[in-house]
C-alpha cells in the first residue's frame, strides 16, 4: 500500500507557515515503512530538533482506480479516519530552501500515524469536526468545510498521477495549530467525538 499526502489544504495553516497558496493540490508520498505500528510510541528522530504534529482526516481507498471522475470518487472509499503526519519542520525548511524533495522530513519511519477508521455514511463529510489533543489540551481544531480541495476533488486529482489501489490511504492535509512535540507528550485524535488514536512521544 502507499500513503498519499496533501499539503497546504487549509488556508489558515498556509498562513501560519507563511506558505504560498497553491494553484493545485500539493502532493507527496510516504512509504509503508513510515506507518507507526499500532500501540507503539513515536520516537523523536535524532536528525530533528523540531518535529511537528499535523492531525489530518484520512481516506481509505477500497478498489483500484485511475483517472477517477470527481462524481464517481465516493465509490472508491467507504471509510474515513484520522491520523498524524509527523513532520521534521527543521529538515523540511532546509529542503524547501534548497528546492529539494521533502521525503527526509515527511516520510521517515514512524511519521505516519493511522488511527481507527469509521464508516463514512455515519458522518457528513462536508462538515467533519476533528481535534488533536496534546496532554489533554486542544491544539488543533479543524473542520473539513474549510478544506481548499474536498475529499472527492483530491481523489480525482491524485488518481491522474497515481493508480489508487485497495488499502491506500490519503492524508488530506492539516488545519492550523501545528506545533512541536516533546518527550512524554501524549497526542490524542478525536473525529466527531470518537477517539481515533492515542500516541505517546518518546
Ligand atoms: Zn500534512
Amino acid at each position: 500500500m502507499k500513503i498519499i499526502c496533501i499539503g497546504r489544504n487549509y488556508a489558515k495553516h498556509i498562513e501560519e507557515l507563511e506558505n504560498e497558496r497553491p494553484k493545485s493540490p500539493v502532493v507527496f508520498l510516504k512509504p509503508d515503512s513510515a506507518i507507526l505500528p499500532k500501540k507503539n510510541p513515536f520516537f523523536i528522530p535524532s536528525f530533528s530538533s523540531d518535529v511537528h504534529y499535523e492531525v489530518e482526516v484520512l481516506v481509505k481507498i477500497n478498489k483500484v482506480g485511475k483517472y477517477i471522475d470527481e462524481k464517481y470518487a465516493p465509490k472508491y472509499y467507504d471509510e474515513i479516519g484520522l491520523g498524524i503526519d509527523f513532520t521534521a519542520r527543521d529538515v523540511q525548511q532546509e529542503c524547501k530552501e534548497k528546492g529539494l524533495p521533502w521525503e527526509k522530513a515527511k516520510a521517515f519511519d514512524g511519521s505516519a500515524v493511522i488511527g481507527a477508521f469509521f464508516n463514512k455514511n455515519d458522518f457528513d463529510l462536508q462538515r467533519l469536526q476533528f481535534q488533536l489533543l496534546k496532554n489533554d489540551a486542544i491544539v488543533q481544531d479543524g473542520n473539513t468545510n474549510s478544506m481548499l480541495w474536498k475529499i472527492d476533488e483530491l481523489i480525482a486529482y491524485v488518481s491522474k498521477y497515481f493508480t489508487l489501489k485497495k488499502g491506500d490511504v490519503i492524508f488530506t492535509g492539516t488545519p492550523a495549530g501545528v506545533g512541536k512535540v516533546s518527550e512524554n507528550d501524549v497526542l490524542t485524535g478525536i473525529l466527531e467525538g470518537n477517539e481515533a488514536f492515542t500516541v505517546k512521544v518518546k
